[in-house]
């Protein structure tokens, strides 16, 4: 059995459209929101607003990608999910080692029983207040995919634990894994590691590998059965979009189309108009497709991207 885990109720993997394999919607509280402010996302109008156009946009589905811990609101999401129409995926796992101090319970408890929680919160449900205790009080919405981070150019400790709690919490419930990179960096070291703890790495997402837009290591990490997460499009402080659209095409002129998905990543206020900023989450459909197939890059192999791909790396596999 295959399905869709959404925060409102499972579905079967047609239903889930053009999907935005990485975003954030809401981010109140977290490591993250306190090393930077312009991580905060409070307003739950902006992100009704927000999804609400991207589905008039084409979207379908979209994954909010904070974890256990970094200002993820999952009851919020289920109001935005509810108000918009828009499928909404929520994650379980860790972002990096940093946004989380010394004594927090991950680096404290054995790996086990870190896996335990996160195996929970996708066959029980999301625990509201990030597992902060003492009380669990669950959500009705449980979580879709698995994350887990790396730092730049290096695995940290608490990394480490994550990810091996990742890939048990994954062998336990058949939940997907979509993970963070630091500047696309380390997806090799994490390929080697999901191997060794046992996962086959087609059920993995590497996140943000675009930010190292090298087409060898991109044809190597593909090579090995893992999906690539491309969520740069917009984003003219890492490259330009043509940096993009030449290492797309020169994947898709290797074949392996069936390995990439897209996202927006509009983590920051800045990146939303409802906040006063830009582009916000329509800007891949509306101006980085046009500019896709502008570039010879067929029909086939973008919807691959935005339809097909999605539902095999959102599947729960039972
Ligand atoms: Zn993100």
């Amino acid at each position: 059995m295959e399905y869709i885990q959404t925060v409102l109720g499972s579905i079967r993997p047609e239903e889930l459209g053009a999907t935005d394999y990485h975003d954030h919607l809401i981010t109140i509280g977290g490591g993250e929101e306190k090393a930077d402010r312009d991580l905060r996302l409070d307003r739950v109008d902006y992100a009704i607003d927000a999804m609400r156009a991207a589905k008039a946009a084409g979207w379908g589905a979209l994954a909010d990608m904070n974890p256990i811990d970094c200002g993820r609101q999952v009851e919020m999401l289920r109001e935005i999910a509810e108000a918009s129409g828009m499928h909404i995926i929520s994650c379980t796992g860790f972002q990096r080692g940093i946004y989380y101090d010394a004594e927090h319970w991950v680096n404290k408890y054995e790996v086990d029983e870190i896996a335990r929680l996160i195996a929970d919160e996708i066959e029980i449900g999301i625990e509201i207040n990030n597992y902060n205790g003492p009380i669990v009080k669950r959500s009705a919405a449980r979580a879709g995919v698995i994350k887990f981070a790396t730092h730049y150019n290096c695995i940290r400790p608490m990394e480490l634990r994550a990810i091996e709690a990742g890939c048990k919490a994954s062998l336990m419930t058949g939940a997907p894994i979509s993970t963070h990179t630091e500047r696309g960096t380390m997806g090799l070291e994490v390929i080697g590691l999901v191997r060794k703890f046992g996962v086959d790495p087609k059920r993995v997402t590497l996140g943000h590998v675009d930010r190292n837009p090298d087409l060898e290591y991109h044809k190597r990490m593909a090579a090995q059965g893992v999906t690539l997460g491309y969520d740069g499009p917009s984003r003219a402080k890492y490259w330009p979009d043509s940096v993009l659209i030449e290492l797309i095409k020169g994947m898709c002129e290797a074949g392996y189309e069936d390995h990439i998905m897209l996202g927006g990543d509009n983590g920051r206020a800045s990146m939303w108009p409802q906040y006063g900023g830009g582009y916000g989450h329509n800007y891949i459909l509306e101006v980085f497709v046009p500019r896709m197939r502008e570039a010879g890059i067929s029909r086939e192999c973008i919807d691959k991207m935005l339809y097909e791909n999605p539902k095999r790396q959102f599947s729960i596999v039972k």
